[in-house]
């Protein structure tokens, strides 16, 4: 039997994320035996009946046994008692990683856990996923040409940087290299604000009197622009809290354009007006073409 990539995965988290890791590992043949952990039996039944995992425990200390990959895709708040747990039983050949959309809050907890971080702990983050959650929303195709960032600590070797590297290519993945400082302050921008923005406007139309007939009337664009507030609250509760000053800075900038373009309006401020949406549809569309 040829030697595959990762011998045996171990997959703590099996949701839409590590479901999808799952598939997508197991679709490129570069995986021999997927373990799942979890805490609810009947999701992990679900991801065994699926053919997303090919067995499951309960007991982190367990599923992570033999293991030469082991992934983190669980929400930000449950990624410490996990590495605690790991801690105990973490062995020279095991490589971990995690998929949190936060990176600061995951080398904290893991600081926290480990006291001294692993020669094998590489952080990352899909820039890929949907506003469904469970193992049932996941598939093989989600990391095809999407971005993967990992966030390499300065403890990690560099067999493990590659071998989490390579895991990401075998799913179709393009992997970039960054900081942790500077993912955390470009996903605040680029994908924590537009969460809020969607969460919050669905929120303040669904408080208003009128919203049956608000949301009656609402086009495409609506739906397009809203879409993400579909999103898992639970996972988004943890993100802001993980990723917090970076993200109150960008809603801080954000509210005083937003400021600057309510004043314009009651100015009739045309010229402005024209300026920004100018500025903005040039931004867009450059970004889309490319
Ligand atoms: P999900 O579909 O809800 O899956 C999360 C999984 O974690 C579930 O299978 C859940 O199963 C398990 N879980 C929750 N708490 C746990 C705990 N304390 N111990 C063990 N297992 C636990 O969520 P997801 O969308 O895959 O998100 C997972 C991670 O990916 C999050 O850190 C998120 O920030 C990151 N991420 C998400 C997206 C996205 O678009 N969704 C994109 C990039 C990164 P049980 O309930 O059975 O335990």
């Amino acid at each position: 039997m040829s030697q595959q990539l990762i011998n045996k995965l171990c997959i703590i988290g099996v949701g839409l994320i590590g479901g999808s890791l799952a598939r997508a590992l197991k679709k490129s043949d570069a995986v021999g035996e997927v373990v799942g952990a979890g805490r609810d039996v009947t999701h992990l039944e679900k991801a065994k009946a699926l053919g997303v995992i090919d067995r499951f425990e309960t007991d982190i200390t367990l599923a992570v046994k033999g293991c030469d990959m082991v992934v983190l895709a669980v929400p930000l708040g449950a990624m410490q008692s996990i590495f605690e747990k790991i801690s105990v039983v973490i062995t020279d050949d095991m490589v971990i990683t995690d998929v949190g959309s936060a990176k600061g809050s995951v080398v904290r907890a893991a600081q926290s856990a480990f006291k001294t971080l692993p020669k094998t702990l590489v952080p990352g983050h899909p820039i890929a996923g949907t506003e469904k959650s469970g193992v049932e929303a996941s598939f093989a195709e989600l990391y095809e040409n999407r971005r993967i960032i990992i966030t390499p600590l300065e403890s990690s070797s560099d067999y493990a940087v590659s071998k989490v590297i390579s895991m990401w290519q075998a799913c179709g993945a393009d992997v970039v290299e960054t900081t942790i400082e500077h993912h955390d302050e470009v996903l605040a921008a680029t994908s924590h604000l537009p969460h809020m923005l969607a969460f919050s406007l669905v929120d303040t139309l669904a408080k208003m009197d009128a919203k049956n007939e608000i949301f009656e009337f609402a086009a495409g664009g609506f739906r397009d622009f809203t879409r993400i507030a579909s999103s898992d609250p639970d996972m988004w509760r943890d993100i802001c809290l993980a990723n917090g000053n970076a993200l109150v800075a960008m809603i801080e900038k954000f509210s005083d354009d937003l400021q600057q373009l309510s004043k314009a309006i009651e100015k009739n401020d045309s010229v402005y007006l024209k300026d920004v949406f100018s500025r903005a549809k040039k931004a867009r569309d450059e970004f889309c073409d490319n």
